[in-house]
This record gives C-alpha cells, sequence and structure tokens, in this order.
C-alpha cells in the first residue's frame, strides 16, 4: 500500500511517521503526476487558506477531485478537514469540497486555542484517545450519510462519509497509531 501525503505546508512530515510506524509506505504530493499509483492521500495539519491557495497554484484541485470522485479514500486532519467540508461558516474560501459538512475555523477562540483532552471514540475501541487541538475547527452541521465518530463536549470533531475521513485534531501528533490504523484498515482497505 502506498498512501499519499500532501506536502504542500504543515504537519505532513508527521504523518509520514506515523504511516511508517504503521507499515505503510508514503510518498509527498506536490505535483500532479505525484498521484499517479497512491492508494489513498492524507492532507495534513496546517493552514487551510495557504493550503487552498498552494493546492490551486500547483494544479492539484481538479486531479485530487477526480480521483476522489473515482473512489481514492482522503483522510484530513484539522486544516486537512476544513480542505474537505462543502461548507466554511461564514466564508467563501475555497475547499475540495467532498464531505457534506459544515465546519466553523478556529472554533474554539483564543484563550483556549490550543488544548489536549481525552475522546470516547467508539471505533477505535474503548480506551480513551489522547486528542491535540490546535486553533482547531470543529463541525457545526453535518448530512444524511456523514458518520459522527467522536464529539468533544457536544460538538463534532470526527466524521467519516464514504471514503472520506476527518479529524478536528492532529492524530500524527501523538504515538497512538489507532486512528491511522483505522484508515488505513477500514477506509483504504
Ligand atoms: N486554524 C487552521 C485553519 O483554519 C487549522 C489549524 C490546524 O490545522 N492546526 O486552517
Amino acid at each position: 500500500m502506498l498512501i499519499g501525503v500532501l506536502a504542500l505546508q504543515g504537519a505532513f512530515r508527521e504523518h509520514q511517521y506515523i504511516l511508517d510506524k504503521c507499515g505503510v509506505s508514503t510518498r509527498q504530493i506536490r505535483k500532479p503526476s505525484e498521484l499517479d499509483g497512491i492508494d489513498a492521500l492524507v492532507i495534513p495539519g496546517g493552514e487551510s487558506t495557504t493550503i487552498s491557495k498552494l493546492i490551486n497554484s500547483f494544479n492539484l484541485m481538479k486531479p485530487i477531485k477526480d480521483l476522489a470522485n473515482q473512489g481514492m479514500p482522503i483522510f484530513g486532519t484539522c486544516a486537512g478537514l476544513i480542505m474537505l467540508a462543502k461548507h466554511i461558516r461564514n466564508s467563501q474560501q475555497e475547499t475540495i469540497a467532498l464531505i457534506d459538512i459544515e465546519v466553523e475555523r478556529n472554533a474554539y477562540g483564543r484563550q483556549v486555542d490550543s488544548f489536549e483532552t481525552d475522546l470516547d471514540i467508539p471505533v477505535l475501541g474503548e480506551e480513551p484517545y489522547r486528542a491535540i487541538f490546535i486553533r482547531a475547527p470543529y463541525i457545526t452541521e453535518v448530512s444524511k450519510g456523514v458518520n459522527v465518530l467522536a464529539r468533544c463536549v457536544n460538538k463534532i470533531v470526527c466524521v467519516s462519509q464514504g471514503r472520506f475521513l476527518v479529524t478536528a485534531f492532529h492524530p500524527e501528533l501523538t504515538n497512538d497509531l489507532r486512528m491511522h490504523r483505522y484508515f488505513i484498515e477500514n477506509i483504504v482497505k
């Protein structure tokens, strides 16, 4: 299995590190030809306005959308979640627009814009999942067909829809492999 990691900006090396620990090969993606032959794509956290601009200037918007529509699985974390959402509250910012959700950027406000907390994520088993939130979004609306996998207090922070999985937090910044394994074993395969 070969997983592409969008490497325009943000925490792409950390995703490669975790995927490597899961025994999966990775490839940094910066140009359309590098998408050839990958089994899935990861869109990391970072700054979604920057990632959006870079996706356009590297001519990656259409090829990623086309591959996603042909069934390529995608895992987006934090800014990656924002990039996959069809709607961003109070914003016209362009996204790849693949998941039927609305998100609010920087939703946790300034004073608590970074925090860690234990989440209950039933699909990962009973043990609590230590989640790291950094100027994180949360999901404000989900359409039918979207599976809510985790909430933080009562805000939705992890969902899947078909072959797409997103988290508002950063699984690549922990030593817990369960979220990446879930993607590999339940969404990609
Ligand atoms: N606040 C960033 C954004 O809106 C996301 C932060 C992150 O990816 N850690 O794009």
